[in-house]
């Protein structure tokens, strides 16, 4: 069997890598540079924010890829050299709204978690600005550099025979044959193979625009910064009223983030980077003398609860869909892929598809 999977982020590499694992061949086209967009603008930490938000089927995949991550990288630092510095440093949760919930989600899907009071916020984080902010400590959560895990990615894809990693490379249009089947147009050529999968993040639903098909996936702008490195001053992630600082191995620390409904807009702004300077140098008041390195804008694919579409196109017998991963695409990566691959190849599926399929109905489009 081959595969055609349109879009190089974390979903489509990581696809391909599994189905390299059971003897597919592979080709990926991406429009621009490999893994140049959301995943590598997202800020890896490796947990939805306030999980208990989500509805059970983001926790089943979340939790799935919490467990592989570790070795993931591992295997992925030792094969290619570059290390994705997957990180478990823990998060701590400054102040969280629903102490009810979150315990009751934690003891339901087995989380480790100590609820602490402000003196032990402290001790834990001794930079941060105030000793009022009670917290819970999640010791399990980690982070991963997610621009070294796109690199490694692609080099340990460029490397395998049975591989195609094809770059500036855009998707136009669709050739359907009588029975429904579709090969795409890139570039003015015909690509075509047993199964094509649309792993395009919030391109998905232009993409599928081209065969009538409308989905409810749009960009959602968030802007990060990131900070020099300044090693030791925090130790794990810090996260308060939906902000958050990230460490990263080398010392320097990256804030993030915005939600921002700005259509495929991907310029930052002044106003986004006030806000983001003033939330991590109100958690950590010696960030205010330590300079900004970096300001950029990503586009996350945004989708109803953030739940993604992992499945077949209904009425296209071999068009798939892997997108819509929102706020957590770099968390529900490994999983997503695996499911994907589950689907695709008549494997036993690590959790019950049914919740991602695009023929299920979704209720409503509230977003998280
Ligand atoms: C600021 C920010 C912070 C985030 N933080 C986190 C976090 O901490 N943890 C977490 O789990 N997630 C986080 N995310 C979300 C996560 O980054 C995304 O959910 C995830 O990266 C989506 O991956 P993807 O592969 O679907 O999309 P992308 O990485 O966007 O990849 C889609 C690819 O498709 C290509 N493409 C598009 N159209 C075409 C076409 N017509 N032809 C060919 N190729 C095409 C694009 O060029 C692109 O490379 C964050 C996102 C942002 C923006």
């Amino acid at each position: 069997m081959d595969v055609l999977i349109v879009g190089g982020g974390i979903i489509g590499l990581l696809l391909a890598k599994e189905l390299l694992q059971k003897s597919v061949s592979v080709t990926v086209l991406d429009r621009q540079a490999i893994g140049k967009e959301a995943s590598w603008a997202g800020g890896g930490i490796v947990s939805p924010l306030y999980p208990w938000n989500y509805q059970p089927c983001i926790t089943a995949l979340a939790s799935w890829a919490q467990e592989a991550y570790p070795d993931l990288a591992e295997e992925l630092a030792a094969e290619t050299g570059i290390d994705p510095e997957f990180n478990q440093c823990g998060l701590l949760m400054l102040d969280p709204p629903d102490r009810g919930k979150i315990t009751n989600w934690a003891e339901r899907n087995d989380k480790r978690y100590e609820v602490i009071d402000g003196a032990e916020t402290h001790a834990l984080e001794p930079a941060l600005g105030s000793s009022e902010w009670h917290g819970v400590w999640w010791p399990d959560i980690g982070n991963v550099r997610n621009p070294r895990l796109l690199k490694s990615l692609e080099i340990y894809l460029q490397r395998h025979s049975e591989c195609k990693l094809i770059p500036e490379c855009q998707v136009t249009r669709f050739e359907q044959s009588p029975g429904g089947r579709v090969a795409v147009v890139a570039n003015e050529q015909r690509y075509q193979a047993d199964k094509v999968v649309v792993c395009a993040g919030a391109w998905s639903n232009q993409v599928l625009n081209q065969l009538g098909i409308e989905l409810p996936i749009e960009p959602v702008r968030g802007q990060m910064l990131v900070f020099e490195p300044s090693p030791g001053l925090i130790n794990g992630i810090i996260l308060h009223q939906g902000r958050y600082l990230i460490p990263r191995l080398d010392g320097r620390i990256v804030v993030g983030s915005t939600l921002e409904y700005t259509g495929y807009d991907k310029s930052t702004t002044t106003k986004a980077r006030q806000e983001l300077l003033a939330s991590a140098c109100q958690l950590v008041p010696a960030l205010d003398s330590i300079p900004v390195e970096a300001h950029w804008a990503g586009l996350r694919p945004g989708s109803p609860h953030g739940i993604p579409f992992i499945g077949e196109v209904p009425g296209f017998p071999n068009l798939y869909l892997n997108a819509g991963h929102f706020r957590n695409g770099l968390v529900l990566a490994p999983a997503s892929a695996r499911l994907m691959r589950n689907i695709l190849l008549g494997e036993a599926p690590i959790v019950d598809p049914v919740p991602y399929g695009l023929d299920v109905a979704r209720q409503s489009l509230d977003y998280y």
